[in-house]
């Protein structure tokens, strides 16, 4: 028995109690007692092997199937990805559709619910719902957010904010500033008043490298004035500074720190059904995981976990040669697939990860491991 099944076991038990008299529900609470300590003998062992992680480091590749990790890792010799030992895969259904967007999917990773293809960071009644950045601020934990897109974006936007609709990014971005986020590397300064951040205390940037950060200020580094970032080979390794400066922002903190990271433009590249454009992100994205795991090795007390929302375009991989390295691809649509992804985890916790789970799974077990109420 896995520890969402134990959830589920004990709401399913609570559910038959309601609808029982007082007797017999004392009576089956003893039998479910007995039938749970049994049952969560299994699940002991994975909470003692699983220090609970005092950071977590989700990176989320936009777009990311196992075509787009097999072609990368072909075409370049390698991936850090490829290191990985605790690994699963995630069914990425939204509530409303067999193919998720990034919306319904990073608001599942973001609250544990599924939602509907557009949500962000709110249920099937457009209602918000807690998000594990929110947690993590009310536990005391510092918080982060590094994305290659506008943190207005989908897939960042659901960490932070509650809109009926991913269209919104004037509403998204007013929402940034009810939130307390310690480190933001990314786009999207059309939609922010500078001064008003400036007065919720952060200190702004903008260009492709960074200067010094005041390690006790807020920080908000903006790629560019634009609303998004340049693809990978203009970027340079953009994406990896910021992973790196943004890990050593938070870890400030003793009390713990989430960061999630999103190599976004991955997803683009299949939009684009452009192959040299969906693996040069890949790469980028494997840099950034790469400083993560480092970090995490040296540190001891960090969870990584690396997955994706869900596939883009279908990718095939025909045909190829081993000298020089190609390969022959197509794309079957330049839309999302209904494909499971793979996630990968590192570090305490990372056995949690194994087997196949419900995109909303990452959520539960990041709170889990948490130990956030
Ligand atoms: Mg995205
Ligand atoms: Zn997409």
């Amino acid at each position: 028995m896995n520890l969402t099944e134990i959830i589920d076991f004990l709401s399913e038990i609570t559910q038959i109690c309601n609808m029982l008299n007082t007797k017999k529900s004392l009576a089956f609470l003893m039998a479910c007692l007995l039938l749970f300590v049994n049952c969560n003998r299994g699940a002991k062992v994975i909470a003692k092997e699983a220090e609970r992680p005092l950071n977590i480091i989700l990176l989320i590749g936009d777009g990311m199937g196992l075509a787009q990790i097999s072609a990368a890792s072909f075409i370049y010799g390698g991936l850090t990805l490829d290191q990985l030992t605790d690994l699963g895969f995630i069914k990425t259904s939204s509530a409303n559709d067999y193919i998720t967007d990034s919306a319904a999917g990073a608001t599942a990773f973001s609250t544990g619910e599924k939602s509907y293809n557009g949500a962000i960071g709110v249920g099937m009644d457009t209602m918000p719902l807690i998000s594990i950045l929110e947690l993590a601020e009310k536990n005391g934990l510092s918080s982060g957010l590094i994305s290659t897109c506008s943190i207005t974006h989908a897939t960042p936007a659901s960490f932070f904010a509650h809109q009926a609709n991913r269209e919104m990014h004037q509403e998204i971005a007013q929402d940034f500033y009810n939130k307390n986020i310690d480190f933001v590397a990314s786009t999207g300064k059309p939609y922010f008043d500078l001064n008003k951040l400036i007065q919720n205390g952060y200190a702004i940037q903008t260009g492709k490298s960074s200067g010094n950060m005041d390690a006790l200020k807020k920080q908000f580094w903006f790629y560019n004035d634009s609303i998004h970032p340049p693809k990978a080979n203009e970027r340079g390794a953009w994406l990896n500074d910021a992973t790196r400066l943004g890990i050593k922002h938070l870890a400030n903190n003793k009390k713990g720190f989430f960061l999630m990271v999103e190599g976004s433009q991955i997803d683009w590249g299949g939009h684009d059904t452009d192959f040299n454009y969906t693996i040069s992100e890949l790469r980028d994205f494997d840099l950034a995981i790469k400083t993560a795991i480092d970090f995490a090795k040296k540190d001891g007390h960090t969870l990584v976990i690396v997955t994706a929302d869900h596939e883009t375009g279908g990718l095939t991989l025909d045909a190829g040669t081993l000298s020089p390295r190609s390969i022959q691809h197509h794309y079957a649509s330049a839309h999302h697939s209904g494909i499971m992804v793979p996630i990968y985890a590192f570090g305490p916790g990372a056995s949690l990860f194994r087997g196949t789970h419900e995109n909303t799974d990452v959520f539960k077990f990041m709170k889990l491991l948490f130990n956030f109420k």
